[in-house]
């Protein structure tokens, strides 16, 4: 991005460069000021001034004040820590000011994350968004602020050369001139700078890319001995970043070499023509030199902000598509549909065919099912199938293409999505532990029950055992951070927390497939527990899981193949005695 092309963004930015002007000026003026200083001190009081600085004379003669060393000594003081002053509340402003972007841009970010529909949310690398909600929201601030600390910069070098003009038109010009050559000079670097901060963004996403994905992989790499090559592959992009890196710091350097040095070229060229060519008096070349000696930092200042604002601004266009990328795949909820209460009768899938974008083929052709209020209805068949979509579905996390799912014979699209999805219980294949405690775990989507509640929900998940057994009992810390739960304890924590609300629907999603027996055992009694009070589906791939089932749906390559209870569906020949003598059991 170029600079100025994002100027504005940050909230109060015309308000800090009103303050840089001040600033400015009251500077400049202080230190155009030295002239008539310096000329009363070489003169002995003697003053002949000639424009602008008569005019200053006249200033001081109509507020009396008397235009001698003292008087000029302070005014002067009090000009230049006056703009110091307004310099510095200025810098705090644009810090605070960038801060509010980063913290607003992250919200918003997250805000258009969580509010995108599941398609968006299921297609986004975890990597990315880490890296772009912890790097990149961070570098678009950053880049603002540079951007603002640019043309602050600009304005300032802007009125003190103004100031300079004032002093000597002619060293004015030879400096702009000298300005100019520097600028073309510096340029090839600050093109490149533009170029490193381009390969910075794709650095930084690879490697937060790899990381996330190399630990969520990590037991597999352990238990394959592949640590090395994982260690390998990260070496690479950790060396890559730090190359762009480097990089980008020493051509900020070698710009910032340039932008100090070659005024010096200037000064001495300066001196030696105000002596050969313009003959100037001492105090004038004074004065000059010393307004020039504040412009060559700013000139610096500005060098380094528009080169920083060069490296970290390919962040804003990133975090800018991300966000509207979200937005424009917003969920939708239909909150102002009907709010969803209970189930009277029972919610059914009519003829529903479902294809994912990316897929040649349907996933589901024309399912009809029907889960009747408080039975537990159980879809059973290989992997592949079309399960879990089936779930998402019921949850409104997929539409389907053709075909309607009904609550009570009303469509599930003329709810309020929110309030249906409140009222569902749901256990996922991955069950995810927060890092906080036993009962927050527990209360994670409804946090306002007692303590009996959730002690009540962990004796019907069979994991009340385990309160005992913890430290600090329900307040014990578990997840990444605390104590690890097994496999079957994790199942069942899942359990507790998709019950405790007592949901009008809970979903088990492959609730067994990874446990041992006795596991199973315990997630099996749980099942068995719940199954009387809720209306329960349950997506099988052990076939002991549905032996109770009420209703059996029994799934092949998309499309509802069998239906029956468990005992009627073994008599059958078909897909259901497959599964069953090839040991799904
Ligand atoms: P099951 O739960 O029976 O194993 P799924 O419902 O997970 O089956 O998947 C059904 C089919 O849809 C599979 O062929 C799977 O590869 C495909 N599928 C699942 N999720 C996606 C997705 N997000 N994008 C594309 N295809 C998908």
């Amino acid at each position: 991005m170029r600079l100025l092309s994002s100027f504005g963004r940050l909230p109060c930015s015309f308000i800090t460069l009103a303050l840089v002007v001040l600033s400015g000026f009251a500077e400049g003026i202080g230190l155009a000021l030295f002239v008539p200083l310096l000329n009363l001190m070489f003169q002995g009081g003697e003053q002949n001034l000639s424009f602008p600085f008569d005019r200053i004379q006249l200033a001081f003669d109509m507020i009396g004040i008397p235009m001698t060393l003292p008087p000029m000594l302070a005014i002067i003081f009090i000009l230049i820590i006056t703009s110091l002053g307004i310099a510095y509340a200025q810098r705090s402003m644009v810090v605070r000011i960038r801060q509010r972007f980063s913290r607003d841009t992250r919200r918003e970010y997250v805000d258009a994350l969580y509010k995108a529909d599941w398609p968006f949310i299921s297609a986004k690398s975890q990597g990315d968004a880490v890296n772009e909600l912890l790097n990149e929201c961070g570098r678009a601030s950053l880049a603002l602020q540079y951007e603002l600390l640019a043309i602050g910069s600009a304005l300032q070098i802007a009125i003190y050369i103004g100031v300079s003009a004032l002093v000597s038109w002619q060293h004015t010009l030879v400096t702009l001139a000298f300005g100019g050559a520097i600028f073309g000079i510096v340029r090839p670097l600050q093109l490149q700078a533009r170029e490193l901060g381009d390969k910075q963004t794709n650095a930084n996403r690879n490697l937060s890319f790899y990381i996330v994905d190399f630990l969520r992989g990590a037991k597999l790499i352990k238990s394959t001995a592949n640590e090395s090559r994982v260690i390998g592959a990260l070496s690479n992009h950790i060396d890559t970043e730090n190359n762009v890196s480097r990089q980008s710091d020493i051509n900020g350097l070698k710009i910032y070499f340039m932008v100090q040095t070659l005024p010096v070229v200037l000064i001495t060229g300066l001196i030696g023509l105000s002596h050969y060519v313009f003959t100037l008096n001492a105090s004038l070349t004074i004065g000059f030199l010393l307004i020039l000696s504040r412009i060559a930092p700013r000139l610096a200042q500005f060098q380094q902000y528009s080169q920083s604002y060069n490296i970290a601004s390919p962040a804003l266009t990133v975090v800018d598509r991300v966000i509207e990328e979200a937005r424009q795949n917003i969920e939708e909820t239909g909150s102002d549909g009907i709010a969803f209460k209970k189930i009277t009768k029972s919610i059914a899938f009519n003829e529903v065919s479902f294809r994912y974008p990316s897929r040649g083929s349907s996933t589901l052709s024309g399912v009809s099912i029907e889960i009747p209020r408080q039975k537990m209805i159980a879809i059973v068949g290989s992997s592949g199938a079309g399960k879990s979509t089936i779930v998402d579905m019921l949850a409104g996390l997929r539409v389907p293409d053709d075909g309607t799912i009904t609550i009570d014979e009303k469509p599930l699209s003329e709810y309020a999505l929110t309030s249906w999805r409140e009222r569902i219980g749901y256990v996922a294949q991955d069950v995810v532990v927060f890092n906080d405690t036993l009962a927050s775990n527990v209360t994670f989507s409804c946090p306002g029950v007692t303590e009996d509640d959730i002690r009540e929900a962990l004796k019907i998940a069979r994991l009340n055992e385990l309160i005992e057994e913890l430290p600090d009992g329900l307040q014990t810390m578990i997840g990444e951070n605390g104590i690890r739960l097994s496999g079957g304890q994790r199942q069942r924590l899942a359990i507790a927390r998709a019950i405790i609300g007592k949901p009008e629907l809970l979903l088990l999603d492959e609730a067994t497939s990874a446990l041992d027996n006795e596991s199973e055992r315990l997630v099996q009694q749980a099942l068995e527990a719940i199954a009387k009070e809720f209306t329960l589906v349950v997506i099988a791939h052990r076939l002991t899981t549905v032996r109770r089932a009420d209703i059996i749906y029994v799934m092949e390559a998309g499309k509802v193949v069998q239906i029956g209870k468990y005992d009627e569906l073994v008599e059958q020949e078909g897909s259901f005695r497959q599964l069953h003598t090839a040991g799904f059991e």
